[in-house]
């Protein structure tokens, strides 16, 4: 893993190649941005920069520091990953203890945490001390998207950078160059992925295309009402289910609106989606989006789902 591997964000990886480079190097740093843009990438690409053996390009992605780092297996990177759990005292503690010690067989320790908006009150202020004076040889990385939900005390103790998503068209070619993918897979991805590359490169290898127009081709095009298939489906299926619905009206109001084709999400089926406009009005149009987008965070929160869908059934196809 190099910098040169983390494309599209050629500017928050200047910030902080300055940053290494110099004497300005801090030893607490937060990453902020949209999920699947590439911040844990960077994070371990530093981890890689600091402790890299190579003698020219650094990190070179091929001693056995960086073999290590990119396999998440060396002993001088900790990186606390509890996906959606909240992140706890002990995890931080664990930290703490660590950076007490020596690095081990790198130069620099390098602790990264993962979604850092779940760190609880108490975890979050059991991690200032640390924040405010990191041992010299050890540097400590919040990965967020949602750093309004990090206390304040915490945010201010690091050295914030933000990284944003690419432009959409620019993630198309990346994708066509340098993943061999066709243009309208490509185009899919990256506008479905909102120029997220991280993203995109996970939905590439699902059936996502497939059941993209599995969905639009049963419940738009022949209006059927959700079945008993997507009832039974799981939370995270379901939540998919609504974000390519939700895509594929958003496409149809962008239409309306007079959008370029090629600003659609699904270009592959402008024809289809041409057909519909006439069969909706914006006000139509804005309350499916709203209806959907409720659904979503009902979801989020628990609520019953068979509920939820059969009452966003009864508004999608009342029209
Ligand atoms: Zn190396």
């Amino acid at each position: 893993m190099r910098f040169s591997d983390c494309l599209g964000q050629e500017r928050p990886l200047s910030i902080i190649r300055a940053h290494l480079a110099g004497s300005r190097f801090s030893g607490a740093y937060i990453f902020s941005g949209p999920e699947g843009i590439g911040k844990k990438m960077a994070a371990k690409i530093i981890a890689g920069q600091l402790n890299c053996t190579g003698q020219a390009q650094r990190p070179c992605g091929e001693c056995s520091s960086c073999l290590k780092i990119n396999k998440e297996e060396h002993p001088d990177l900790h990186i606390i990953q509890n996906g959606e759990s909240q992140i706890k005292i002990e995890d931080v503690r664990d930290i703490l203890r660590q950076a007490s010690f020596r690095p081990y067989e790198g130069m620099v320790k390098v602790f990264i945490i993962d979604n850092a908006h779940k760190l609880n009150t108490e975890a979050a202020n059991s991690l200032l001390k640390v924040l405010e004076e990191p041992p010299k040889d050890a540097v400590i990385i919040l990965i967020t998207h949602k750093p309004q939900n990090i206390i304040k005390t915490v945010l201010s103790r690091c050295k914030a950078i933000k990284f944003t998503p690419l432009i959409r068209a620019q993630l198309e070619n990346i994708l066509i160059k340098n993943y061999a993918l066709d243009k309208t897979t490509a185009h899919f991805l990256a506008y479905y992925a909102e120029g997220r590359l991280g993203l995109a490169l996970r939905l590439k290898d699902t059936p996502l295309l497939q059941e993209k127009n599995r969905i639009f081709d049963s419940f738009i095009i022949s209006a059927k009402p959700l079945d008993r298939n997507i009832m039974g489906q799981s939370k995270e299926q379901l939540q998919v289910c609504l974000n390519i619905l939700a895509s594929w009206f958003r496409d149809i109001y962008l239409l309306k609106a007079g959008a370029a084709d090629k600003e659609i999400i699904h270009s592959d089926r402008h024809s289809d989606l041409l057909k519909l406009i006439p069969k909706f009005s914006f006000k139509q149009l804005d309350d499916i989006l709203s209806t959907l987008s409720e659904s979503s965070l009902y979801l989020e929160k628990n609520v019953n789902s068979k509920l939820l869908l059969h009452n966003l059934g009864a508004q999608l196809w009342k029209v």
